[in-house]
């Protein structure tokens, strides 16, 4: 029954995956495949599936239906041991009486695996994370980052096909996450494996990913590159999710040029790379980060007053109203502007998103 591998099969397919908890329909005809050596990265709001996706993927639980192979050997119906699959945790899992060898040799001690064949792999891991000055300690000694490695080098010591991480950085600090953010995806090409990554953080996802998923309510709304899915987002949802500060969505009317938008409730328009059938309803999509301050070269152009003017310092946001909106605008530039002032705003046509206000799906 078993079939050999194919060896050219993507390293992870999964074919209609459906799960339902009782009348709870979790996952819906999920179809993801991906090549070996590709890091995935699962985001959505809480509650998506993102950590049902993962578990089902780790046969921690059960699919409803449809298919999933890993290296072109389907393991819908096997048990998790037989899976070829290693799973990092958000609270790490380690085991608190155990000292660290102890943590990352207990599933190879378990397989009956040769002596010099586990401290082998325990000195190569604890190499590869740098860890091996830890290896006698208890994890009640440990850091959370020196934590999350020990997880990590659980996790690598058994080679698996494929890497599951659930919400691995969020119970560090925001410099850690960072700093752990970098290694991990090292450590994926360093070990030449494939990961798959839950995480809500959209930037995570972004700066660690080659292939991002995005669910909504067991749904995948659209998958891809990060940056396809921040140049073109497939929907109003992707396009909210994506990129931080998030997109600008107004209402407005095509004009009777074909060429440009009206925000609804305002005399501002902005001009449009392609031609729209006038009078269409639609809404518009402005990154804060294309909005630009007074820019000559513009487009089309915006006014309003400003609200509130932020700074981080390395980074300038100001909201302001246009009409009975509000928009975000984000800068490098240091500014001057304070709440009251007017502003003006331009945008390329190129840089214009246009969605159906029916179906909040992608026009241009
Ligand atoms: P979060 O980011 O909050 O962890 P998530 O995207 O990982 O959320 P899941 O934990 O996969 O979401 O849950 C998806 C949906 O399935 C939720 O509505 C949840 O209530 C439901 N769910 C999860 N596990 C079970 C279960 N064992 N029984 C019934 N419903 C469940």
């Amino acid at each position: 029954m078993n079939q050999p591998p194919n060896p050219r099969a993507h390293q992870i397919e999964i074919e209609r995956l459906n799960k339902h908890y009782g009348a709870f329909h979790a996952l819906r005809d999920i179809d993801v495949r991906v090549p070996r050596g590709t890091f995935v990265a699962l985001v959505g709001p809480s509650g998506c599936g993102k950590s049902t996706l993962l578990r089902t993927l780790a046969g921690l639980e059960q699919a409803s239906s449809g298919d999933i192979r890993i290296a072109g050997e389907s393991v819908t119906r096997l048990p998790p041991r037989k899976r070829d699959i290693a799973m990092v945790f958000q609270s790490y899992a380690l085991y608190p009486h155990m000292r660290v060898s102890e943590n990352m040799t207990y599933a190879l001690r378990l397989r009956r695996m040769a002596r010099e064949a586990i401290e082998a792999a325990t000195t190569m891991a604890a190499k590869t994370l740098g860890i091996s000055p830890l290896l006698e300690k208890y994890p009640r000694e440990l850091s959370g980052g020196q934590r999350q490695r020990v997880a990590m080098g659980r996790a690598i010591v058994r080679e698996p096909k494929v890497f599951l991480f659930d919400e691995p950085l969020s119970n560090l600090d925001a410099g850690l996450r960072v700093h752990m953010r970098g290694e991990i995806r090292r450590l994926h090409d360093r070990l030449g494996a494939t990961s798959v990554y839950v995480t809500h953080d959209q930037i995570e996802a972004m700066t660690m990913a080659d292939h991002i998923v995005v669910l909504r309510a067991g749904v995948v709304e659209q998958q891809g590159p990060p940056l396809e899915l921040y140049d073109r987002p497939a929907n109003t949802f992707v396009a909210g999710f994506i990129g931080s500060p998030a997109m600008n969505i107004l209402p407005a009317r095509i004009e009777p040029d074909g060429t440009s938008a009206r925000i609804d409730g305002t005399e501002n328009t902005v001009a449009l790379d392609r031609r729209f059938e006038p009078g269409r309803a639609v809404l518009v999509g402005l990154r804060p980060e294309h909005l630009c301050l007074l820019d000559a070269k513009a487009d089309g152009e915006l006014s309003g007053v400003i609200e509130t003017v932020e700074s981080t310092g390395s980074a300038t946001y100001i909201v302001a109203r246009l009409g009975a909106h509000s928009v975000c605008v984000a800068t490098a530039t240091r500014r001057r502007e304070r709440a009251g002032d007017a502003l003006t705003l331009s945008i390329l046509a190129k840089e214009v998103h246009l969605f159906d206000p029916q179906t909040g799906l992608r026009l241009k």
